[in-house]
């Protein structure tokens, strides 16, 4: 059974992992398809001011109906980097938008706007899954969110021993619960490693289990509705 890492961008294939590589709409794609490796596109917060949003849109958009792209993401809301909250708001929500429009999963960035995500989800009545990747607050945020129905992505953050990370880390329900790398050049077996021994599980254990979440989320066989 592979690891799964749900998030990086770091396209490189690896033995025994399967991957959710995401790509940005400016990128350049050629890449051979193949189950352990997923592609999602989304314009990221931080470069919202630097592109021609609607082309990058068109450009996602396109790739999702070739089957290139099997799910949408990163996008989201970050408070401390990137231009203003509306501005981010309204792009965030052209792709949530087209994440139910082709029933694709969601990856979501978020930095301190946690609540502001949840209200989002609630007040468009997202019912595709979502992904929060790099999760780093609260338990109570935590519980929040898996309430919402989002998933929850724990990454490299965590080998930094944080206590209160460590507890949210313990308690992620497990069919909320997912690994990734993100940009580090951390091996995801260690952080499956390290989220095992938080969990007094096994890393096996922890496979199964993000296998069924994985599994769940339906990036393979999805976007049934692209013409
Ligand atoms: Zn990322």
């Amino acid at each position: 059974m592979n690891f799964i890492d749900i998030h990086t961008h770091s396209k490189t294939r690896l033995t025994g992992v399967t991957k959710v590589v995401n790509i940005f709409p400016w990128d350049n794609v050629g890449i051979d398809e193949g189950n352990d490796r997923i592609i999602t596109a989304g314009i990221h917060p931080w470069f919202i001011d630097e592109v021609d949003i609607e082309a990058a849109l068109q450009q996602i958009e396109s790739w999702i109906k070739s089957g290139i792209v099997k799910g949408v993401g990163e996008t989201g809301l970050d408070r401390i980097k990137g231009p203003k909250e509306s501005d981010q708001e309204s792009v965030f929500e052209e792709h949530i938008k087209m994440s139910e429009k082709y029933r694709c999963p969601l990856t979501v960035h978020c930095v301190r706007r946690d609540n502001e995500i949840i209200g989002i989800r609630k007040k468009m009545n997202a019912k595709q899954p979502w992904i929060l990747h790099g999760f780093n607050s609260s338990l109570q945020m935590m519980e929040q969110m898996v309430n919402a129905g989002i998933h929850i992505s724990l990454g490299p953050q965590l080998l930094k021993g944080d206590d209160k990370l460590k507890e949210v880390c313990r308690l992620v329900p497990p069919e909320y619960l997912f690994l990734e790398t993100d940009d580090s050049n951390v091996a995801i077996e260690e952080i499956y490693r390290k989220v095992a021994g938080i969990r007094s599980i096994t890393v096996d254990e922890l496979k199964v289990i993000t296998d069924n979440n994985f599994r769940s989320l339906g990036f393979i066989d999805n976007c049934p509705d692209r013409q």
